[in-house]
């Protein structure tokens, strides 16, 4: 993005529409085109450029960068959260296909990516069927209705996959699962309580073991 010249479109952007709102101090990221991604996150260094040292220019324009990898990584995930509850989720004539693409590897991206996207857009604007299957949407997914689960915690079987789901998310399972982990830790911190204790046995049994009870000077007196 930045390579693709990203700054210039900012340093434009700023001074035809922001600098002189950033000098009467009435600029609003809040609205409009100021509040996209990749504007508001490089304003210290558009205000400070040619005004402050190169280091410190540098500096801003990292921060910037950073700041700019961060919304984006987040926008990404609201997307995709928000396409699966969208889409995925909700079964019904308006939902269209979606597609999955598998973009974690950059280096294979023209291959991975960006040929089954256009691949996928042809056949769409073509009326064709693409060659790719559609990702699936979570009610096709199959679940077993019967299968048992036992849940030993509460002590209960649950029958089906999605009520077993329901069941390890529940309020009353969760309160099992908290109180067994409350025992095992009061458990073990016993354990190693006693541990101790007899550990101090043994060592005072050798003791006594070792001594002879005639030879001992303790000994006749305590008697
Ligand atoms: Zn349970």
């Amino acid at each position: 993005m930045v390579a693709a010249g990203l700054l210039e479109e900012l340093r434009d952007f700023h001074r035809r529409y922001n600098q002189e709102k950033v000098a009467e101090n009435c600029q609003d990221y809040q609205h409009g085109i100021f509040q996209s991604i990749g504007f508001k996150e490089f304003h210290e260094y558009l205000i400070t450029e040619g005004k402050c040292p190169q280091e410190t220019s540098a500096l801003l324009l990292e921060k910037g960068i950073q700041a700019l990898k961060l919304v984006t990584k987040r926008y990404a995930r609201k997307q995709n959260k928000w396409v699966r509850n969208r889409f995925l989720r909700r079964p019904g004539p308006n939902v269209p296909p979606v597609y999955g693409l598998e973009v974690s590897d950059l280096s294979q991206w023209d291959e991975n990516v960006l040929k089954p996207a256009l691949q996928i857009v042809e056949s769409f604007i073509q009326g064709r069927q693409p060659s790719a299957d559609p990702v699936k949407m979570e009610s096709e997914i199959k679940e077993d209705k019967r299968s048992h689960h036992m849940c030993e915690l509460c002590n209960r079987v649950i029958i089906g996959d999605r009520e077993w789901a329901a069941h390890t998310k529940s309020k009353s399972h969760l309160h099992h699962l908290k109180k067994r982990r409350k025992l095992h830790s009061t458990l073990s911190a016993v354990e190693s309580r006693v541990n101790v204790t007899e550990t101090q046995g043994d060592h005072e049994g050798t003791e006594n073991l070792g001594q002879d009870p005639q030879t001992s000077p303790a000994q006749p007196e305590n008697g």
